[in-house]
């Protein structure tokens, strides 16, 4: 069983995020591994070492060439080997593209199975995993808070959790999945892992090598502004009618 593991690089989620000419400033700010990609990876590795030798586990992921270095870290968690595909015709792409150079990639990989996390912390479009399985023409369970592997019946079972209950849902590979928060702990990369992962493939791709032509945005970003500070509220000190200064305050401002 070949298992992809989708993962963004992001801005730190405590560092101050700028946009720079309708783009966001990635180079200017420490970057990590998506937060909620390491759930999906951490996923990966527990299917592959609950099912033996033979299973693997590849990190794919599209992005600046600094991206690597978000890659190295879901490698020293134990995955097997990564694609990184960075090219200059990429700069500003949207989830459209970014879905379409992933999809090439994984359509040419042999791949049973792809993980993903939820949404990415900088653009939380929660869009990718879907548009991935609609380009390639998988099935798709999103939002997995299990995930059961059967590789001898080629088949995944997951629950997700709904306003309505618990829904349990099963597709035969090759499938798409995207994992929740809480699914699981995600480990620490060990000091052996980290210098393993020095020495584990890493294939860096550019857009030509990754079987894609560029093309331009369906959506860009032609101005953005800083969300106004936060206004300090009203304040209201109860000398016994602390009650009623509440309620007017929210009928005033047509909560009641
Ligand atoms: C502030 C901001 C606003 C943006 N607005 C738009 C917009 O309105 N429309 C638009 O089309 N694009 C927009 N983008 C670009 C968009 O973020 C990228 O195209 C991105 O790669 C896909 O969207 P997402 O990050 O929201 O992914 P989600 O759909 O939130 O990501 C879900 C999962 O998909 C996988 N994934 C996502 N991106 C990658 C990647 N690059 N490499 C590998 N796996 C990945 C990960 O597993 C991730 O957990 C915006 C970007 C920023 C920073």
């Amino acid at each position: 069983m070949k298992i992809a593991v989708c993962v963004k690089q992001v801005p730190d989620s405590w560092a101050e995020k700028k946009m720079v000419n309708g783009l966001l400033d990635r180079e200017g700010v420490d970057a990590v591994l998506n937060d909620l990609d390491e759930y999906a990876v951490e996923e990966a590795l527990r299917i592959v070492e609950a099912h033996g030798e033979g299973h693997t586990v590849t990190v794919i992921s599209m992005g600046p060439e600094r991206t690597s270095e978000a890659v190295r870290k879901a490698l020293s968690m134990g995955a097997d080997d990564a694609i990184v595909i960075t090219d200059a015709g990429l700069v500003g792409a949207d989830a459209l593209m970014t879905s379409k150079v992933l999809a090439s990639v994984i359509s040419s990989g042999g791949f049973d199975v792809v993980l993903c996390g939820t949404e990415s912390t900088d653009a939380r479009m929660s869009v990718v995993p879907a548009m991935l399985s609609q380009r390639l023409g998988w099935a798709q369970l999103t939002f997995a808070g299990s995930v059961v592997v059967d590789p001898a019946a080629s088949e995944v079972t997951i629950t997700r959790v709904t306003e309505d209950g618990v829904d349990t849902m099963k597709a035969k590979f090759p499938v798409v999945i995207s994992v929740i928060e809480k699914i699981n702990e995600p480990r620490y990369p060990s000091f052996k892992g980290i210098m393993a992962a020095k020495k584990k493939t890493m294939d860096i791709r550019s857009l030509a090598t990754a079987g894609v032509t560029s093309e331009s945005a369906w959506s860009t970003v032609t101005d953005s502004s800083l969300r106004p500070a936060r206004s300090a509220g009203v304040k209201v000190i109860d000398e016994g009618k602390g009650g009623e200064a509440l309620v007017s305050y929210l009928a005033e401002k047509k909560l009641i």
